[in-house]
């Protein structure tokens, strides 16, 4: 094992060095095989089922890969071989569970080009996104090895009278089923599960509808690290048969959940209405995440912070920023500027380096985001609208878009894709903007960018929010640097990358003994 307080992010590649590049892309060429498969993977086994076609988002007529259709009796099956082996895998002990989880980073980091290559393909995230992503799964693997290392490992004997002996413990509470999204489909898969197991739980992940391929490579990898086949499987699916079986089961422990805040209260509805015990529900939702711009703010970096903010992974991360407020002194220069920057953004495919904006993730995002922009042609004024790759006809391609809107309120949802809403503010309505953000009822991201000395504090104190950011951009949290999740209809906390997830995903016992 190693030290506790060893632990460093990974270094990940300099995507500068051009020798370095070219055999990054011509690696991540290489998943270009059309063969991959994926599946329900029980007991260790990728089982073979009837399978549909996993096609690429970029090219819609090129398959990726294949995955198998789990049944009824595969469920069942990965369940009650969890629940058999999930005692064995608390009792190997937190530091046991960490050197695993050590192993699997590793084993991630040398696979880094392939997955990155995988993750290209089958979700359409660019070079720069498959390397943040691959970077994260180590990241989060290594972060809760080191905290079950940490606070796993033995039990806490606590004062008590004399002649008695006190000790608190902390255990997995069982079988975790982890759902995750698709716009992190390796980065988030990794970590529910990799939390899931630190804390001792057996686990049957069920990775988004999309994205198959890639959570059968990280279930692979963390087999072959050492995570017994009993204690973690893989069940791929949709959300109201796969998804709604595994949730509805009186045997889960726990569930971690990443998606839609729709989703997360159906899956507690659930939960409640089910038979068996009463369970956690980690969930990680939606945002609509702001930015507030005063006059003292740079106008340049305010142009570069909101482009990446806004259109990196075609703006399909729950931390986006969705409504920039412009101080009225400063909005005509810096949507000036704005524009001019937007119009260099290359759309295109994600394999190639100079790719800034990949396609959406299938034809239903898109036909959701062009609803939502007709609508905005209609009741907004349009900024800007970059033109779509015309090298691309089979694509799910948006192209990124900026409106000018009146109030948050005409956002009726999160709009999860590349369109950023602007509204202007006069010095004076600060509060009015705050009591606007907060109507939402979300609470993920938020940014301010000033250089009012107390101004940030005061926009942080005033609002109920998981992730502040000042003077930069409002995306790409590091583990163990910006513990990740929002509050109220952005999620239940606590924070993913922090220090205190694992215990949501614990029990604790307590022994006396009178000795
Ligand atoms: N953690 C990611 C970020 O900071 C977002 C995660 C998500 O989109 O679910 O950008």
């Amino acid at each position: 094992g190693r030290e506790p307080g060893a632990r460093r992010n990974s270094a990940g590649l300099d995507l500068a060095d051009p020798l370095a590049t070219e055999q990054l892309l011509q690696e991540m060429n290489e998943a270009r095989t059309g063969e991959w498969l994926s599946g329900p993977i029980v007991g260790g086994e990728l089982l073979k089922r009837d399978t549909v076609e996993v096609i690429n988002p970029a090219n819609r007529t090129e398959i990726v890969g294949h995955v198998g259709v789990p049944t009824e009796v595969d469920m069942d099956k990965a369940y009650s071989l969890a629940c058999s082996a999930q005692k064995g895998w608390d009792a190997v002990g937190g530091a046991a569970r960490a050197d695993i989880l050590d192993k699997a980073a590793d084993l991630l980091e040398e696979n880094m080009s392939r997955l990155m290559g995988l993750i290209a393909l089958e979700a359409g995230r660019t070079v720069a996104d498959g390397l943040s992503e691959v970077r994260e799964a180590v990241d989060f693997c290594r972060y809760y090895a080191l905290q079950a290392r940490t606070n796993f490992a033995d039990p806490k004997t606590l004062p008590g009278p004399t002649g008695e002996l006190n000790q608190l413990s902390l255990h997995g509470r069982g079988v975790f089923v982890c759902i995750s999204p698709w716009n992190f489909p390796l980065a988030i898969f990794s970590g529910q599960v990799a939390a899931a197991l630190a804390a001792g739980n057996a686990v049957i992940a069920k990775p988004a509808e999309q994205t198959p391929l890639i959570a059968a490579e990280a279930v692979k990898l963390l087999h072959q690290a050492g995570v017994p086949g009993e204690v973690l499987h893989l069940m791929p699916g949709d959300g109201a048969t796969v998804g709604a079986g595994l949730v509805e089961d009186a045997r889960l422990g726990g569930v971690a959940f990443t998606g839609s805040t729709e989703t997360a209260k159906a899956i507690n509805m659930a939960l409640a209405r089910r038979d068996g015990p009463i369970v956690p529900l980690v969930a990680e939702t939606g945002g609509q995440n702001v930015m507030i711009v005063d006059s003292t703010a740079l106008p340049e970096q305010v142009v570069d912070d909101v482009l990446s903010s806004a259109f990196q992974s075609a703006g399909q991360r729950c931390s986006a920023l969705r409504v920039l407020y412009l101080q009225s002194e400063i909005a005509d220069q810096v949507i000036e500027m704005l524009k001019g920057a937007a119009a260099c953004l290359t759309l295109g495919d994600p394999l190639q380096l100079c790719t800034d904006v990949g396609p959406v993730i299938d034809e239903e995002a898109k036909a959701m985001l062009e609803r939502h922009v007709e609508r905005m042609d209609r009741e907004a004024f349009p900024v800007c609208a970059l033109p779509l790759p015309e090298a691309y006809p089979d694509g799910s391609f948006f192209a990124p878009r900026i409106y000018e809107i009146d109030r948050i309120g005409q956002l009726e949802r999160e709009v999860f894709g590349p369109v950023l809403h602007i509204i202007r503010y006069r010095a004076g309505d600060l509060d009015k903007v705050l009591d606007e953000v907060r109507a939402t009822g979300y609470g993920l991201t938020l940014g301010v960018h000033s250089r009012i000395e107390g101004r940030a504090q005061e926009i942080f104190d005033k609002l109920n929010v998981g992730n502040t950011y000042v003077n930069r951009n409002i995306v790409g949290a590091v583990v163990g640097v910006q513990p990740f999740g929002g509050q109220g209809l952005s999620g239940t906390g606590p924070k993913a990358g922090g220090p205190h997830y694992l215990y949501r995903f614990a029990c604790e016992k307590t022994l006396t003994i009178n000795t």
